[in-house]
Formats: C-alpha cells, sequence, structure tokens
C-alpha cells in the first residue's frame, strides 16, 4: 500500500513537471512567433528631477499580450530569445528617441539590458552601430544594467560597459541593493547612476529602518560620485521623503505609470501633481 502511494505521488510530481514544460514550451513557441509578428510593445515611464520636477528621461518597459514581463523576460533569458528581443527593444527604443529629438523634445531613452546581452562580447559595438544608423548622439541613450547580470562574465561584460560609457552612452545600475555587488566592485564599474530597488522605497514613510537603509545607499552613491534614482514612488510621503534624502531623480506611479508613447505627457512636471508644492513648483511653468 505504502509502495502504491509513493507510487502515485512520483506520478503527481512527474505530471506537475510535464504540465510545466508543456506550459514552458507553449510560451517558448508563442514568444517566438509574437517576435517574427511584431506582438511586442514598448511603454514609457518618466524618469524626474527631484527638484526641477522635469523629466530627464523615459525608461522603456516591454510589454507582450500574453505575460508580464517577470514571467517572459526570464524565459527570453533561458530560450536565448533575449538576444533577438533585447535588440528589437533597443532599436525601437532608439527610433522613438529619434522621434522625440524630431519633434523638438529631445528626450533621454533608458534600456533595460539582460545579462546575456551584456555577455556577448559584440554588445558595445552593436549598440554603436544602432547608434549611429539613427543618427543619435550616444548621450541620448542610458542603459540599465543589473548587479546580478555583472557577476556572471565579469571581464566581458566590464568591456561592454567600458566601451559604451566612453562613447558617451550612460549606465545605471538598475534594482541596486538587490544583488550581490562589493564595495570594490561597484568602484570598478564605470557607472553615472544607481536606481535605488523599490523594495527599499515602499516603506521609507513608515520604517524608521527602511529610511536609514535608503539614506546609507544615497551616502554611498554619493560618496562613489553617482547620481542617484529612486523608483517605486507610490506616494506623496515617499517623494517628499526622497526629496529631504537628496535623491536627485525619482520614478514611480505617484509620479506616472508606464504608457504608450501617445499618451505620455513629456511637458508635465510633477510639481503639478504635488500639493506640496515648494521652489519646485515653478518647475511647471517653464
Ligand atoms: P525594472 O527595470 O526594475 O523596472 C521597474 C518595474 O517597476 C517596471 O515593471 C515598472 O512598471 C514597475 N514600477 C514602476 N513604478 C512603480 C511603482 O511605483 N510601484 C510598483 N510597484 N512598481 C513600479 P515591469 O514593466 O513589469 O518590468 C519588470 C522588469 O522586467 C523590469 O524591472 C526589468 O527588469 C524587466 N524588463 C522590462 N522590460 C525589459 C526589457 O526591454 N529588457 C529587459 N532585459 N528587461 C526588461
Ligand atoms: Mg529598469
Ligand atoms: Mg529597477
Ligand atoms: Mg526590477
Amino acid at each position: 500500500q505504502a509502495k502504491n502511494l509513493g507510487r502515485s505521488r512520483y506520478l503527481f510530481f512527474d505530471q506537475c513537471i510535464y504540465d510545466n514544460m508543456r506550459l514552458k514550451l507553449s510560451m517558448e513557441e508563442q514568444l517566438r512567433k509574437s517576435l517574427e509578428q511584431k506582438d511586442f510593445t514598448l511603454v514609457y515611464q518618466p524618469i524626474y528631477n527631484t527638484h526641477s520636477g522635469k523629466i530627464v528621461s523615459a525608461e522603456a518597459l516591454l510589454r507582450w499580450p500574453y505575460g508580464s514581463p517577470d514571467v517572459f523576460i526570464p524565459l527570453a533569458e533561458e530560450t536565448g530569445l533575449i538576444l533577438p528581443l533585447g535588440l528589437w527593444v533597443l532599436e525601437e527604443a532608439l527610433a522613438q528617441a529619434k522621434r522625440w529629438q524630431d519633434a523638438g523634445t529631445p528626450l533621454v531613452v533608458s534600456v533595460n539590458v539582460s545579462h546575456s546581452q551584456l555577455h556577448q562580447p559584440s554588445f558595445a559595438d552593436k549598440v554603436c552601430e544602432r547608434l549611429q544608423k539613427c543618427g543619435l548622439e550616444p548621450s541620448i541613450l542610458q542603459l540599465e544594467i543589473t548587479e546580478t547580470a555583472l557577476m556572471e562574465d565579469w571581464q566581458v561584460s566590464i568591456a561592454n560597459i567600458q566601451k559604451l560609457r566612453d562613447m558617451g552612452v550612460r549606465i545605471a545600475l538598475d534594482d541596486f541593493g538587490t544583488g550581490y555587488s562589493s564595495l570594490s566592485h561597484l568602484q570598478q564599474l564605470p557607472l553615472d547612476c544607481l536606481k535605488i530597488d523599490k523594495s527599499f522605497m515602499a516603506r521609507i514613510h513608515e520604517s524608521p529602518r527602511d529610511m536609514a537603509l535608503v539614506q546609507a545607499l544615497v551616502e554611498l552613491a554619493k560618496a562613489l560620485s553617482l547620481k542617484v534614482v529612486a523608483e517605486g514612488i507610490e506616494y506623496e510621503e515617499q517623494m517628499l521623503l526622497a526629496r529631504t534624502l537628496g535623491i536627485h531623480y525619482l520614478q514611480g506611479f505617484f509620479l506616472a505609470k508606464p504608457q504608450p508613447v501617445a499618451q505620455l505627457e513629456l511637458n508635465r512636471s510633477f510639481a503639478a501633481l504635488s500639493h506640496g508644492a515648494s521652489a519646485s513648483a515653478q518647475g511647471v511653468h517653464n
């Protein structure tokens, strides 16, 4: 009897693994199809200057009709599809940067880069080539990399980042605080800014410990002469605290959600949304 039980349990697990594999396979198939049929879209989330309230950049975020980025990005990475997909994101974001520039409203676009892309020895050259093709200055582009992306193939990743930075592309370390960068690694990285992960920002308005932690991260960034972006600003209190902490740039649902290009209000500064409008309220008028 025990033996039967054991076997049915075994079959149960087997069935789970099987279902899981089938789901993954069908998702992978759908990802491939979507890449061919151009089913992907980009939405953009503004990043604001804390003091002027103006938009300094727009982060491109990938959207797929069949699942959220937290699900399909890891799968795309696992299957290698992230390489063509990531290139598509870059091309599409640069094309948008060109449209904004041509319209007289130039804006830095921020593009997320996956570790597989960064590990390709030719990555920096690919980016350079795309910029030239669009006739854009490298400084119109910011690339967001993560700490985990770096750890796997440090040498190649660093070489890519150094090359890009020398060209004038801006480099941001995304999800800062959630990875494993040691201080010495951070010091070696040619970065422009750190994006403090939203998990650290989530409770700063109610938890003194979280507030102290963010303060320490900001001081660390400043000691390294880096700019700081706080992501995940969902409440006004968080925004005001971020301001008092001297965080340079802000991003979050309270200020603006990721949205299609047509819905972006590039001239609207966040001070217009804030009751605690201070000196930065001037940003509304110019
Ligand atoms: P990320 O780069 O750290 O992007 C921030 C995520 O937080 C986005 O989720 C954004 O929609 C969300 N977010 C923004 N403001 C708030 C807020 O106030 N509160 C909360 N709770 N969330 C906020 P999204 O768009 O679902 O993307 C998730 C992750 O997927 C991204 O994290 C990034 O790692 C990855 N991703 C998205 N697009 C791309 C892409 O084109 N390429 C690569 N390699 N990864 C991408
Ligand atoms: Mg990002
Ligand atoms: Mg992030
Ligand atoms: Mg993230």
